[in-house]
């Protein structure tokens, strides 16, 4: 997808802070952290939103999930605890139409959300 900038990222286009690249995935730094650790977990493919996820993504999404409990030990806050967020369309405050996972870690974080 051209004009996505997740695309752009996972594919060198646009600069980003990458901290970890595989064949299905990119792990870099959001560029406005909400939390002293905020990475972000992309696949490469394009994929709009979790909810376009179907069985044949699960080992996919699998590997994200695997991928970010590894950059979480690597960053140091595997011991005190992290959070992991999806937001899925407007109403669950996804603004980039790319699927990622965000890592938020390093400080304490509140339950429920805004
Ligand atoms: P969402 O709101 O879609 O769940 O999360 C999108 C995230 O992407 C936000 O936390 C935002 O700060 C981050 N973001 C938006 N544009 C860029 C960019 O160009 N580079 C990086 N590294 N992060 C971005
Ligand atoms: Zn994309």
């Amino acid at each position: 997808m051209a004009d996505c900038i997740f695309c752009q990222i996972a594919t060198k286009q646009r600069p980003s802070q990458l901290l970890h690249e595989d064949e299905q995935c990119v792990v870099f730094r959001d560029i406005t952290p909400k939390a002293p650790t905020h990475l972000l977990v992309v696949p490469k493919r394009h994929i709009a939103q979790l909810d376009d996820l179907t069985a044949a993504d699960q080992s996919m999404i699998g590997h994200l999930i695997v991928t970010l409990t590894t950059m979480a030990r690597q960053a140091g806050v595997a011991g005190s605890g992290y959070r992991v967020v999806i937001n899925c369309g407007p109403e669950g405050g996804q603004t980039v139409g790319h699927l990622h996972l965000h890592l938020l870690g390093g400080r304490a974080m509140h339950w429920p959300p805004g």
